[in-house]
């Protein structure tokens, strides 16, 4: 049964309605006068159209989403012998940017259906070393902020938000990347405001925050005088030609995120009756939901998956396992600890392609091969 549908989960032409303002970027910060590549006039432009657009008391366009948070925590004074608590399940990120400091990522589970870090359990494993909690939004539903805010004023430490996947989604009112002290965004291809290549953010309420972030995303310079080096920094600065394009795209976001947002609700109302079948949909919702990536748990994972690449629909698997038993982080992982939650998850968890550019048939497509699986 192949109607000709062919769904790709990475789409090839994500970028090819913008293509001409592409080339037209190109060529004109190519060959502009001021021959200026990075962090010009057009980076200053897109970093103040996020921080109007959130209400941030800074917003600060870096290389990546994992060089955001590596940068956050920096300037934080996160170094080593302190402790962070990150998700056990979730991208190398998470733990990575703490072991680069020379920091300790303590791993904590999460709950069972919302796969976001569990409040109770970032609690318990809080220490008298711990210098910052660090959840994590996770494909479509943002971690519960409002508990950890009052769990980071109650133990004493600092919050940051990795709202990387979330860009867009309001909790409560508040928009992600603005519940932490700081929050960070990636505008990798596939994340909600993905782009053409490599680039993040780091959104903060904190002005000493982001100048210590400016000042540590170009080696250590405080933007006026160069070759004056106040702190050791790091390259992680943002390119003209993609915050050019951002800008640019960033008048149809919201309408784009809509969109995302009316296919997971077909999705989800659709799928709730198959989850007593073993394909549970995530908790039906708009308030504190991106859409990053839709992801069901489904018992029969691996068969499913094969169901509908039969049927030309691609799935991925974000994450086959645990961070804490990935070869990388195991020397994180305590003797007999475990994290049930995350094991369960990563051997469950499928996602669907939900591109805003996905047509009414497609989706009505996918969600008929999901159905037909469930009820065979
Ligand atoms: C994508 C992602 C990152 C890293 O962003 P990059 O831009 O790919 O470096 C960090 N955290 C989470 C939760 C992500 O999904």
């Amino acid at each position: 049964m192949s109607s000709g549908h062919q769904i790709p989960f990475f789409p090839p032409d994500l970028f090819e309605g913008d293509r001409k303002v592409m080339i037209d970027l190109i060529r004109e910060i190519g060959t502009g006068p001021a021959q200026r590549f990075i962090l010009g006039d057009h980076t200053a432009r897109f970093e103040q159209l996020l921080r109007d657009s959130l209400g941030a008391a800074d917003v600060v366009a870096c290389g990546s989403g994992t060089s955001a948070l590596g940068l956050v925590l920096a300037a934080m004074g996160v170094r080593g012998g302190d402790e962070v608590v990150v998700p056990a399940f979730g991208c190398a990120p998470l733990a990575a940017s703490v072991v680069n400091l020379g920091a300790t990522p303590v791993f904590a589970d999460i709950h069972p259906h919302k796969m976001v870090v569990d409040p109770d359990e970032v609690d318990r494993r809080i220490t008298d070393r711990t210098k910052a909690i660090l959840p994590a939004h996770m494909f479509s539903i943002m971690a519960d902020m409002p508990r950890f805010t009052e769990l980071a004023q109650r133990r004493g430490v600092r919050l940051v938000e990795d709202s990387a996947v979330a860009q867009g989604a309001v909790l409560g009112g508040t928009p992600a990347g603005m519940w932490g002290e700081a929050g960070v965004f990636s505008f990798v291809q596939v994340k909600s405001f993905g782009m053409p290549g490599e680039g993040g953010a780091i959104v903060t309420r904190d002005p000493e925050i982001g100048r210590r972030v400016r000042m540590l995303r170009n080696h250590g310079q405080d933007g006026k005088q160069r070759f004056v080096h106040h702190v050791v920094g790091h390259n992680s600065r943002f390119d003209e030609i993609q915050a050019a394009f951002q800008t640019y795209r960033f008048d149809g976001f919201a309408e784009r995120l809509q969109r995302r947002a009316a296919i997971a609700d077909y999705y989800t109302e659709r799928f709730a009756p198959l989850a007593e079948r073993g394909v549970v949909p995530p908790p039906p919702d708009r308030d504190g939901r991106c859409y990053y990536v839709y992801s069901l748990q489904v018992e029969r994972r691996d068969e499913l998956r094969q169901h509908l690449l039969e049927r030309g629909i691609s799935t991925h698997v974000y994450y086959p396992s645990p961070l804490p038993a990935q070869r990388a982080f195991a020397r994180f992982a305590g003797p007999g600890d475990r994290w049930p939650n995350a094991e369960r998850a990563s051997g469950r968890i499928l996602a669907l392609p939900i591109y805003p550019h996905l047509t009414d048939s497609q989706v009505e497509y996918i969600t008929a091969a999901v159905g037909e699986f469930a009820r065979s």
